[in-house]
């Protein structure tokens, strides 16, 4: 790609990129709760591109951006590598692991303090650009493991409604 992105037709004007998309996508992109800069990354490669562009194959191009296959519960959009404990979703801007690899209670501690309740305006906290989707499967000392989801405050992690 270009060091200065330049036009050279409407197609590829990005000022019209975003025309025909529906306005409540466009408020979530806009406030950060949707990164538009994941899914572009996850269409080149759904296109089997790098990031530079080059052609490496589909499995390759997923890889290399850290998409595995795992599904996120919340949308159903495809998640993505973190930090080997968290998958983040690119469609909801969730955060979820799998049944076959649980976190401890210490470790979901980091993500979400599924302990405390958001304590602010409730009002406030049920907008939907101020909650975050979470959704873990946490190994207890006893060895079983139990499922936590629903949603928390952005900023302070707290839950604000489990499902
Ligand atoms: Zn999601």
């Amino acid at each position: 790609m270009d060091k200065i992105y330049k036009h050279t037709c409407d197609e590829d004007n990005p000022e019209y990129a975003l025309q025909g998309i529906n306005t409540r996508l466009l408020l979530a992109i806009n406030s950060g709760q949707v990164d538009i800069n994941l899914i572009a990354e996850k269409e080149l490669a759904n296109r089997g591109l790098n990031k530079k562009g080059t052609w490496i194959g589909f499995s390759s191009a997923k890889k290399e951006i850290g998409f595995t296959g795992h599904i996120c519960p919340g949308c159903n959009s495809e998640g993505r590598e973190t930090d080997g404990i968290v998958y983040s979703c690119p469609g909801c801007g969730g955060l979820f692991n799998t049944k076959a690899a649980p976190m401890t209670r210490d470790q979901a501690a980091k993500y979400v303090h599924t302990d405390t309740w958001h304590a602010g305006d409730q009002g406030e906290a049920e907008k939907s650009e101020d909650t975050m989707y979470f959704d873990f499967y946490i190994k207890y000392n006893g060895g079983e493991i139990g499922r936590i989801h629903g949603l928390v405050d952005r900023i302070t992690r707290n839950l604000v409604q489990v499902g």
